[in-house]
């Protein structure tokens, strides 16, 4: 974050903004303009990547499925735009020991060991986050936790790819944690910790993109949108990220309906089908789809 800090101030703050008398690292200074500009990325990413995905990726039948609530799009976004700024003030804080220089952050690369590293320390990074996003995640489905804090992003069943930043701001951040604690426990390059924060919020947004399909070869391992959506459905399953590696061991790995033909965009298209050749029936009220009854709190 130093890097964005340092870049903001130098084209922006110093020139424009602050009083020239006030010095660059002052912690009060420093955390107004974390503030500012973390807030700032968030929402660009957010509504540029989610926008993008919905209006490129995201298959918008699902909208017609009964399980999709009215204004969905509209209250996802809000609930978004309510709870990032919350999100943001302890995300500030962490960005703030790192800019303080307590992470184990660096920014030189030797030849040819620190390349080696840089891959490395990338594949230690996905798999460290997505273990601890797991027990976060499953511990936030705790009866006694969960509808305090992670209910209002199950409130969308058919998630659409705004739903993705859709949390409760504690959920959120907690969720966001595990990136965040890497860089103070293992060393990590800067600009692939900044790369890193731009590749998980457009997974997130990816997992709930309403794309079901995951390549043939990579189906066992990736948890992709899938199995995130049949989270939103049942609740009970595929918690993870990234991998499925941990719903497996955790023995809460489900084989997504999508991938039996039993997924909430198949039973749309039945419907559709059936109602083209029998007009008068109506599924509104339905709460089965081919077969598989929908777990409702
Ligand atoms: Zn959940
Ligand atoms: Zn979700």
């Amino acid at each position: 974050m130093d890097y964005v800090l340092n870049y903001a101030d130098y084209y922006f703050f110093t020139p424009y903004v602050y009083p020239s008398t006030w010095p660059e690292d002052d912690i009060f200074r420093q955390t107004i303009s974390l503030l500012i500009v973390t807030n700032l990325g968030a929402f660009v990413l957010y509504f540029l990547c989610a926008t993008l995905s919905y209006y490129f990726v995201y298959d918008h039948s699902l909208m017609k499925h009964p399980l999709f609530l009215e204004n969905q799009v509209y209250r996802e976004i809000k609930f978004t735009v309510q709870s990032m700024p919350w999100i943001s003030i302890p995300t500030v804080a962490l960005f703030l020991l790192e800019v303080k220089g307590y992470s184990k952050l660096y920014d030189n690369i030797e030849f040819p060991h620190g390349w080696f590293h840089l891959i490395v320390s990338i594949i230690s990074f996905l798999f460290f986050t997505d273990m601890l996003i797991y027990w976060i995640h499953r511990g936030l489905h705790h009866k006694l936790i969960y509808k305090h804090v992670h209910k209002p992003h199950h409130i969308w069943k058919i998630p659409t790819p705004f739903a993705s930043h859709a949390f409760h701001p504690l959920d959120g951040f907690l969720q966001s944690l595990p990136y965040h604690i890497y860089p103070f426990i293992f060393p990590l390059h800067k600009l692939v910790y900044l790369g890193l924060y731009i590749a998980v919020n457009v997974w997130t947004i990816s997992i709930h993109d309403g794309d079901f399909r995951v390549p043939q070869i990579l189906r066992p391992f990736i948890n992709g949108s899938a199995h995130h959506t049949d989270h939103h459905l049942f609740f009970d399953y595929n918690y993870g990220q990234y991998f499925t590696l941990w719903d497996r061991i955790g023995g809460s790995f489900k084989n997504p309906s999508a991938f039996e033909g039993k997924g909430p965009l198949s039973y749309v298209k039945s419907v559709t089908e059936e109602k083209c050749s029998n007009p008068s029936n109506d599924y509104k009220n339905e709460k089965f789809h081919n077969g598989v009854l929908t777990k409702i709190e």
